[in-house]
């Protein structure tokens, strides 16, 4: 179905809001911005990511979701001030079951599942999604999806 990603997004960062008093969550967007997709997906998508964001910053710190359109895509960031991901991890993070092993990520734990199926369900609706990070500084996950075209009928009667 076709729904504004800035209202679904808002809604789910209240939620985690609530209930993460260790993290104060930032939210920056100009809505609305329509997508086509499968809202239940979606949500799946931003609660895998703002999850990583909190586990992976033990010690708290700021995260910060922005929306906005981008040349017609609809671009989300979700940047964290957590344990960062080592350079040499990078390309298999998407991956089912990776997950890094240091002491720091021993501790916290998980199954290393949620990324790869951020990345299928990125895949599923023509999106795209990245990540930029520095061990100890912190990390950002960027994704894209195709803004939804509205097409308008215009019906003459004679
Ligand atoms: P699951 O999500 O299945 O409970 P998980 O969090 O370990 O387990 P993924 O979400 O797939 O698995 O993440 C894979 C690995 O990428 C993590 O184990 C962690 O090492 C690293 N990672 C993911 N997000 C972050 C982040 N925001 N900061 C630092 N490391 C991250
Ligand atoms: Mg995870």
């Amino acid at each position: 179905s076709t729904f504004d990603l800035v209202q679904l997004a808002s809604e789910l960062i209240d939620f985690h809001d609530a209930s993460h008093t260790t993290h104060q969550l930032m939210f920056e967007a100009e809505g609305p911005i329509m997508i086509d997709a499968d809202t239940e997906k979606i949500k799946q998508l931003l609660n895998n990511l703002l999850s990583n964001a909190i586990k992976y910053s033990p010690d708290g710190g700021d995260i910060m979701i922005q929306i906005q359109n981008r040349d017609n895509f609809a671009e989300i960031t979700i940047r964290d001030q957590g344990i960062g991901i080592p350079q040499e991890s990078m390309s298999k993070l998407f991956d089912k079951f990776y997950r890094v092993d240091n002491s720091e990520t021993r501790k916290i734990g998980g199954t290393g599942l949620g990324l790869s199926i951020c990345k299928e369900i990125v895949k599923h609706h023509n999106g795209t999604i990245e990540v930029e990070s520095t061990v100890g500084i912190g990390s950002t996950f960027t994704i894209r999806f195709p803004i939804a075209v509205i097409s308008t009928i215009l019906t003459y009667e004679e």
